[in-house]
């Protein structure tokens, strides 16, 4: 059996990792050239894209944003996992918030922006700390714009202006004060069957994730349910199949979704150590319509983004329970490289690693890892 995945990054590159072991081959679209090429080396394979299309039992995605004209085409082969209506909720932000409103989930108050002076009365409705997301095409922080104060209005909605907004309407948030980001992933079979990933917290570096935690410490059963029905309700209502992953701001004893992606989660990449079956398996065995597998966690990890850098020791793979997972990319600011995973025992342990592991990166490049470790060390 053969999957095709739109898509040929990193993703799509640990998808296909996974794959191999279970006897399967997968192959990559680069969606910029239509090329379909091998995840891992990223040769072009000498097969035309409706060949490919044509050849594949499963067809995946690795980000929510592909063109509509591919997606559109991939999904007249009816092999397309999972649907294309998750698949556009994940990369509009219109979609995606009238998803959650229609299912009754909570989420962070906003206002849809299709002219710039309309951002004057999202100010009066939502206060004066905004922040205003492109709706579609925005990742990694890319396609935002933070107001601190009313004051910078008239510079924000001049820079605002040169955009269409009409075709791509802006998304303007309250800017919340929430205890902490935790994401949940989970994936759903096509007999409807749905296994979760335990919540993971997650710090963020300049709008990009930077170290994820899971599973992530305090939290009850209280919490852990709610997650759970709230992924259950939308992956239900898409008739989902494949891996799902929430993003919540915890805010007290309640969570609020920020967003979902409709794939494979950077907040899931821990599972490849931490956990008995890695987040990449279970979405390949869920669109090969093959078992679950179980998501039993096997020690607490730490996965570590390595952005924009890849000027280290490989020396600190001599920390117990480290874990180098490298996409071979060539270097730029903000790019994601590469991640760590770290295992260990307990948290403090944990902590402790993080600690080993700060000696070997300059602090400017990682300025969350001594902080961290400093908090799972205080954990017990
Ligand atoms: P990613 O691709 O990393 O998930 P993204 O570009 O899709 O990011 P979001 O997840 O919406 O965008 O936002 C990135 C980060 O910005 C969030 O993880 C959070 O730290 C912060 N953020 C987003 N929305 C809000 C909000 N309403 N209030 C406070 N902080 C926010
Ligand atoms: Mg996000």
């Amino acid at each position: 059996m053969s999957i095709l995945i739109l898509g040929s990054g990193q993703l799509a590159r640990m998808m296909a990792l996974a794959a191999y072991p279970l006897g399967l081959n997968v192959a990559a679209v680069d969606v910029n050239t239509l090329d379909v090429v091998n995840p891992i080396t990223k040769a072009v394979i000498d097969v035309s894209l409706e060949q490919a299309i044509e050849a594949a039992q499963a067809i995946s995605v690795e980000f929510e944003h592909i063109p509509q004209y591919l997606l559109d085409k991939v999904n007249a082969s009816g092999k397309l996992k999972p649907s294309i209506e998750s698949i556009m909720a994940g990369a509009d932000r219109v979609k995606e918030k009238s998803l959650l409103s229609g299912l009754d989930i909570a989420n962070c108050a906003y206002n849809i922006i299709t002219h710039v002076d309309q951002l004057d009365s999202a100010v009066e409705n939502l206060g004066e700390k905004l922040i205003i997301k492109a709706s579609r095409d925005g990742y990694d922080g890319y396609g935002q714009w933070r107001l601190a104060t009313v004051a910078d209005l008239p510079e924000l909605k001049a820079q605002l202006s040169q955009l269409e907004l009409e075709k791509v309407p802006l998304v303007a948030e309250k800017m919340l004060k929430f205890d902490r980001e935790l994401s949940l992933v989970g994936v759903r079979d096509h007999k409807g069957n749905i296994v979760f990933y335990p919540l993971a917290e997650n710090l963020h570096h300049q709008g990009q994730l930077a170290v994820s935690i899971a599973p992530a410490p305090k939290v009850d059963e209280k919490l852990m349910t709610q997650a759970q029905g709230i992924f259950a309700k939308l992956a239900e209502r898409l008739n989902y199949i494949g891996v799902l992953a929430v993003e919540f701001f915890q805010m007290g004893e309640q969570l609020l979704v920020n967003e979902i992606a409709p794939r494979v989660h950077n907040s899931g990449h821990w599972s490849m150590q931490g956990a008995d079956t890695c987040q990449f398996d279970n979405h390949i065995r869920a669109i090969a319509g093959l078992p679950l597998g179980s998501t039993d966690v096997l020690s607490p990890t730490a996965m570590i983004n390595i952005v924009g850098y890849d000027d280290f020791s490989k020396e600190l793979l001599s920390i117990p329970g480290s874990h180098l997972h490298w996409y071979d990319k060539t270097v730029r600011p903000k790019r994601k490289m590469g991640h760590l995973n770290v295992c260990a025992d307990s948290y403090a342990a944990l902590g402790q690693k993080l600690l080993d592991l700060a000696k070997y990166f300059p602090e400017e490049h990682f300025p969350l890892l001594k902080k961290e470790a400093t908090r799972l060390l205080g954990l017990v």
